[in-house]
């Protein structure tokens, strides 16, 4: 069994509900020392702070594993400015966010950019955590069932919105992409210490992904310790 079926097996038996954090391009120095010294966990936490700082972070937190925000398509080599998945792997970073509405709206990412940098993860025995709104089956369709592929459900209209939908709708979507071939699926988009909870008894949800809720200390504590 390679490492990394034995690392996500492990995961899943621990695991009640994974937390990813997505910084997005917030932070600082301090941020991040503050996690490093107070956050409290026991596994199924991963932290996505933006790229200067994943080397400050990564194997810092015992309980904590570290994702990157966007890796390249390509593999090393003459791209300037990009971060390869080999480059990440090499210094221990074991997920990456793909495909990012707000790579797709600022950046015009595209579904081909996704597959590529998907398949760019698991050549790297990275995990993938694939972004998908409510048009998802454009994107599932096109990808090979993998079980190292996350799904993060976040609908545009939640992301820093406070507006969710309702749980029965998430059940709905979440379930559907996992009819696809049993993906674990996430969902994200205004999460908070005041709605997990809720979002936590939705049967088919393997998780949450959570950006504005990650830059506090003590709020993403709350989430995790709900999510235990
Ligand atoms: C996100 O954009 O991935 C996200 C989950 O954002 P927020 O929690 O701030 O809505």
């Amino acid at each position: 069994m390679s490492s990394l079926t034995n690392q996500s097996l492990c995961l899943k038996m621990a695991l009640k509900m994974l937390v990813i954090g997505n910084w997005k391009s917030n932070g600082s120095h301090n941020l991040c020392e503050s996690f490093i010294r107070d956050l409290k966990c026991n596994g199924n936490v991963v932290i996505c702070p933006p790229a200067i700082y994943l080397a400050n972070m990564v194997h810092k937190i015992s309980c904590v594993e570290i994702g990157a925000q966007d890796c390249s398509s390509f593999t090393n080599g003459p791209y300037t400015g990009d971060i390869s998945c080999e480059l990440l792997k090499g210094i221990g970073i074991k997920y990456v966010i793909i495909g990012h509405s707000e790579r797709i709206r600022f950046h015009h990412e595209t579904i081909n950019n996704t597959l590529d940098k998907v398949h760019r993860c698991l050549e790297h025995n990275i995990i993938p955590i694939v972004c998908v709104d409510d048009d998802y089956q454009n994107i599932i369709d096109k990808l090979s069932f993998n079980e190292q592929i996350l799904i993060a459900y976040e609908p545009i209209s939640s992301i820093g919105t406070g507006i969710l939908p309702d749980n029965k709708y998430i059940d709905i979507i979440s379930s559907h992409i996992k009819s696809f071939g049993k993906f674990k699926t996430l969902y994200g988009g205004s999460v908070t210490s005041k709605n997990i909870d809720s979002l936590k008894s939705i049967k088919s949800l393997d998780g949450v992904l959570v950006g504005g809720a990650s830059l506090i200390v003590s709020e993403f504590q709350l989430i995790v310790d709900s999510c235990k």
